[in-house]
């Protein structure tokens, strides 16, 4: 059952087996699993349910429905845009549908330099293999790539640079190029296309999901979580209590809000809760094309390029990925107020557009506090700096050897390459927090998982340190940032953290 504010007319109480906060890539699966073992859910997701009837595809509706803030989240002192999902299904729901697996150099790291146990990659493959299906991944197929990818993959070639195209996660996509707006046709697999649905069919009776109902802290005695409380966002400016008694607590709001929710709730026990945030940052580089590209007709994001990335290169890079935008979006990657946007956004079907994203080092922070809540202070460092103006070169490179007359990047003085003589420009820009706009749609870590309770947040298994029976499962719990995208780790972590409380649920939960 998925009960809405709306409904909402007076103070709940619940009691259920689990209380999982938050419902995307990690939430949904976890509340499938748990409700496969037979225990009864209560869910907790602060956005709305928006089943894929009331996705218009227009920007100005969709990106403050369906996104954290209406899509307005920037890291301090950067300014560095940091888009979340918040809806049933979260970022899932507005997601690009790229899939890749956790390389296996990022695992091998979390593994020496974490401990964590159990998650090499012939470990991990199970999970993938688990979750994959139910979410239709599958390879776009080279007839398949629109100009926007094609660009990507002559320019690359034409560099000697490998690449491919893309895993996703839709089936018999319909080529609208609007991901981001979420899905209307329903092709995008997302948890409110799958386990979502899937469960309210098969678990009705297990599973409670309340939309419009924000988290404001987990409960505890002692050593043990005994619940959540939350408030519903009723009718108008109504507003309803809500409070969850429940056996095991899952925190799964993401990465920010998890680390927020842990610290609101004074659960800091060892003081790294907000610590060891990455974020990828990508920023875009657009080509122009006397040839007209259309780049948002056809599948978004279907080709990358990983000559530089730990898949290929087993260490940090950065992965050069064709990636298009609707034109207010599309508008941010192009240079700021002291240019005539309005006349660059004229060339709009004639642009192709690639992303560089950065395998950044986890130096951000969260902490309580500033008009949303909590604040997420990042920046980069000199190594990733470096990094990120050599993404830019490349993907310049990339669009000039594809034919473009002219690349502009997205610093806020307007910067034009016309040829790899002009490159230099990239860099004596630079890429400080007042030079440029940057855009990252993958934060990760907070709240790190480490095989030792020193240096870590949770356990190998999403167990928080210092506590019997509250997890924290999502991005937040990355020990690294992982260079690729993120959410077929997050669901494989989630559907491992599972499996894992299911085996052990009497330790964890008490009882039988
Ligand atoms: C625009 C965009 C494009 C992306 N494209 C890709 C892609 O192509 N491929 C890829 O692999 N990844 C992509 N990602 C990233 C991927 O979707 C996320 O990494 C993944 O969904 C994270 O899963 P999660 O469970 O940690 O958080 P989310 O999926 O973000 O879910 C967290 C949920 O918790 C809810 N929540 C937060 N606070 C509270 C609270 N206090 N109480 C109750 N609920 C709360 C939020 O509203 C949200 O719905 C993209 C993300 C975005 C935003």
């Amino acid at each position: 059952m998925i009960v809405q504010g709306k409904d909402i007319a007076q103070s709940v109480l619940e009691r259920a087996d689990v209380c999982i906060v938050g419902s995307g890539a990690a939430g949904a699966i976890l509340a499938w699993e748990m409700a496969e073992m037979g225990r009864s859910v209560v869910l907790l997701e602060k956005g709305g349910y928006h089943p894929r009837n009331d996705f218009n595809q227009r920007e100005e509706d969709m990106i403050p429905m369906l996104y954290k803030n209406s899509g307005l989240q920037f890291t301090l002192p950067t300014g560095f845009a940091v888009a979340q999902g918040s809806c049933v299904g979260g970022s899932t729901v507005v997601n690009d549908a790229v899939c890749f697996r956790t390389p296996d150099a990022v695992l091998g790291w979390w593994t020496d330099q974490y401990k964590v146990d159990g998650v090499d990659p012939g470990t991990m493959k199970r999970y993938f293999e688990k979750v994959e299906p139910r979410i239709s991944v599958g390879v776009v197929q080279p007839f398949e790539l629109n100009r926007n990818n094609l660009i990507l993959k002559q320019g690359s070639e034409k560099l000697g640079w490998s690449g491919a195209p893309n895993s996703r996660n839709c089936k018999n996509c319909r080529q609208c190029g609007l991901c981001h707006l979420g899905c209307s046709y329903g092709t995008k697999q997302s948890m409110l296309e799958t386990y979502i649905p899937d469960t309210q069919s098969k678990h009705g009776d297990l599973v409670k999901i309340y939309a419009d109902t924000t988290a404001t802290s987990v409960t505890r005695s002692g050593s043990r979580a005994t619940g959540v409380i939350a408030t519903v966002a009723g009718t108008g400016d109504r507003t309803f209590s809500l409070s969850v008694k429940a056996k095991l607590v899952f925190v799964s709001a993401g990465t920010v809000a998890s680390s927020e929710l842990l610290l609101r709730s004074g659960l800091n026990i060892n003081g790294l809760v907000g610590k060891g945030v990455a974020i990828h940052p990508s920023p875009g580089v657009v080509g122009d094309f006397a040839e007209t590209v259309n780049g948002h007709e056809g599948i978004p994001m279907a080709y990358h390029c990983d000559e530089f990335s730990v898949v290929k290169t087993g260490k940090r890079g950065y992965m050069i990925e064709s990636i298009f935008l609707a034109p207010y979006q599309f508008s941010l990657s192009l240079p700021g107020f002291d240019y005539d946007v309005k006349q660059l956004m004229s060339r709009y079907n004639h642009y192709a557009l690639l992303g560089s994203l950065l395998h950044d080092e986890n130096v951000g922070t969260v902490r309580l506090g500033g008009p949303l809540g909590a604040v997420l202070e990042y920046g980069l460092t000199s190594a990733d700096a470096k990094l990120m103006i050599e993404g830019m070169k490349n993907s310049a490179r990339v669009l000039l050897a594809a034919g473009a007359t002219q690349v502009i990047t997205s610093h806020r003085k307007k910067t034009v390459i016309y040829s790899e003589d002009d490159l230099d420009l990239i860099e004596s820009r630079g890429v400080g927090p007042t030079e440029i706009n940057v855009a990252s749609a993958h934060p990760q870590g907070g709240n790190r998982m480490g095989g030792k309770p020193e240096g870590a947040v949770v356990d190998s298994y999403s167990k928080v340190y210092g506590f019997e029976n509250l997890f924290v499962c999502d991005a937040s719990v990355f020990p690294t940032s992982l260079g690729v995208n993120p959410q077929l780790t997050v669901m494989a972590l989630a559907t491992r953290a599972a499996e894992h409380v299911g085996e052990n649920w009497a330790k964890y939960a008490g009882g039988s």
